[in-house]
C-alpha cells in the first residue's frame, strides 16, 4: 500500500503505525552515519530553552508517548525506550528568576518542581528543576529493530526510476508514496520548494566521574549518562549547514557551556555531527503533493523528532486514509 523513502525515525515509526492500520509497507533507505536519527540523543523533554518553554500540544503527545512507545517494544520484544524524570540545572541567578517568574502557571504543574538541592560534581547552587514525562529513545537500537522487523530495503532512491503515472518504483507497485528524507528532502524534485532549514547539530562524548544515575542533565549543555563513565554533552544549532564535519569553534563551545557546569575533570573521547531537518516556523512539514495525490511528504522535525513523530504519523495516517484534516499548524498548504 505504501511505499516510504527515508528510513529514520519519521519512516519507521511510519511504518509501524501504518502495520497497526492494516496497511502493507516498504522502507527504502540509505543509511548514513551523519542522519539526523542516527546521532541524535534521543532525548524526551517537555520543557526546554532559556524561556522553558513547554512542547507545542505537549498535552496530547506527553499523554500517549511512553504507551507508544512500550506497545512497540513489547511487539519487537526489545526495551529501547527509558521514561526519565530529567534535572535541569540554574547556572546562574538570571535563570532562576525567570523559572520563578513563570512558576505559579498552571500549565507547568505536572511537568517542573524545583529542589533547592547541590548535586556534587556539578555547578548546581541555584537548584535544580526537576522536569517529569521526560524520556530517553536507544535511536540506533530503535531503528535496528525496525529495519529487522519490517520490510525494507538498503538503497538510494533513484528519482529516475519513479513512474508516479503508473504508481511504480523499479519493481514496487505502490498505491501511496511517502518522502521521509529528512534534510535530504533538499534533493527531493516534488517537495525541496518547501521552506526546510537543514540545522547542523554537534555533540561531544567525555569522560568523567561524575556519578551517573537515572536522570539526564540539562542546562547550558544537556548530560546524557552513557554508562561507565562516559557522557553525551550537546547541542550545537548552525542553520543551512549541510556537511557532516564536526567542527573546532562547536568544540569550542560546547567546552565552554559544559564548564559553566561541570565541577570535575573530563576528557573529550569523541565529537559527531548531524543534521536536523528543521523549517522555517519550526513546525513540520506534512501533507500532500499539489499536483500528484498519491505523494505526500511526512518531515521537518527539527530536534523533537521522538517526541513529535509517534502523535503526528497517527494523524498523518488518518489524513490518508479517512481525508481526516491535518494539523493547520503542520499542513505544507499553510506555504
Ligand atoms: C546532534 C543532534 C541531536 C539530536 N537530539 C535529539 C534529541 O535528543 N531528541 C529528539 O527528539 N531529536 C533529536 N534530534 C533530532 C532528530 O534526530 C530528528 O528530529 C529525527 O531524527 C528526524 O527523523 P527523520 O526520519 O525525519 O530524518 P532522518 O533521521 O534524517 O532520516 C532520514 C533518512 O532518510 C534517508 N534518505 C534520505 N534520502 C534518501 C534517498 N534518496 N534514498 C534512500 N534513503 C534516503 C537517510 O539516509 C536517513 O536514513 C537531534 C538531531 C541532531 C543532529
Amino acid at each position: 500500500d505504501f511505499l516510504i523513502v527515508g528510513g529514520g525515525l519519521a519512516g519507521h515509526i511510519l511504518q509501524i503505525q501504518l502495520q497497526e492500520k492494516g496497511c502493507s509497507s516498504i522502507v527504502i533507505d540509505y543509511s548514513k552515519s551523519n542522519a539526523s536519527s542516527v546521532v541524535a540523543a534521543g532525548l524526551v523533554n517537555p520543557v526546554a530553552g532559556k524561556f522553558f518553554t513547554l512542547t507545542w500540544r505537549a498535552e496530547e503527545i506527553f499523554e500517549s508517548l511512553a504507551t507508544f512507545y512500550s506497545d512497540v517494544e513489547n511487539r519487537l520484544n526489545s526495551s529501547f525506550f527509558t521514561p526519565k524524570t530529567l534535572t535541569r540545572i540554574f547556572a546562574t541567578p538570571g535563570e532562576q528568576n525567570i523559572w520563578l517568574s513563570k512558576a505559579h502557571q498552571d500549565k507547568y504543574k505536572s511537568y517542573c518542581s524545583f529542589k533547592n538541592i547541590e548535586i556534587k560534581g556539578l555547578k548546581s547552587n541555584y537548584g535544580v528543576l526537576e522536569i517529569a514525562k521526560g524520556g530517553e529513545l536507544d535511536v540506533s537500537l530503535f531503528l535496528g529493530s525496525c529495519k529487522a522487523s519490517y520490510s525494507n530495503r538498503n538503497e538510494k532512491f533513484d528519482f529516475e526510476k519513479l513512474n508516479v503515472k503508473s504508481k511504480s518504483y523499479d519493481d514496487i507497485k505502490y498505491k501511496n508514496i511517502v518522502f521521509c528524507e529528512g534534510y535530504e528532502v533538499l534533493y527531493n524534485p516534488y517537495f525541496n520548494h518547501l521552506p526546510f532549514v537543514p540545522t547542523k547539530g554537534e555533540l561531544l562524548e567525555i569522560e568523567t566521574s561524575l556519578p551517573q544515575s537515572n536522570t539526564v542533565y540539562l542546562g547550558p549543555v544537556f548530560m546524557q549518562p552513557r554508562g561507565g563513565k562516559l557522557w553525551k554533552v550537546g547541542a550545537t544549532y548552525a542553520p543551512n549547514i549541510v556537511d557532516k564535519l564536526p567542527t573546532k569553534e562547536k568544540k569550542d563551545d560546547l567546552i565552554k557551556r559544559l564548564n559553566k557546569i561541570i565541577d570535575v575533570p573530563y576528557n573529550i573521547v569523541n565529537q559527531t555531527a548531524g543534521i536536523r531537518p528543521a523549517t522555517e516556523d519550526r513546525r513540520p512539514l506534512i501533507g500532500r503533493h499539489s499536483s500528484n495525490e498519491n505523494m505526500y511528504v511526512f518531515n521537518g522535525f527539527g530536534s523533537k523528532g521522538v517526541s513529535l513523530i509517534p502523535l503526528l504519523a497517527k494523524e498523518f495516517i488518518d489524513f490518508v486514509l479517512n481525508n481526516a484534516p491535518l494539523h493547520p499548524e503542520v499542513n505544507i498548504n499553510r506555504f
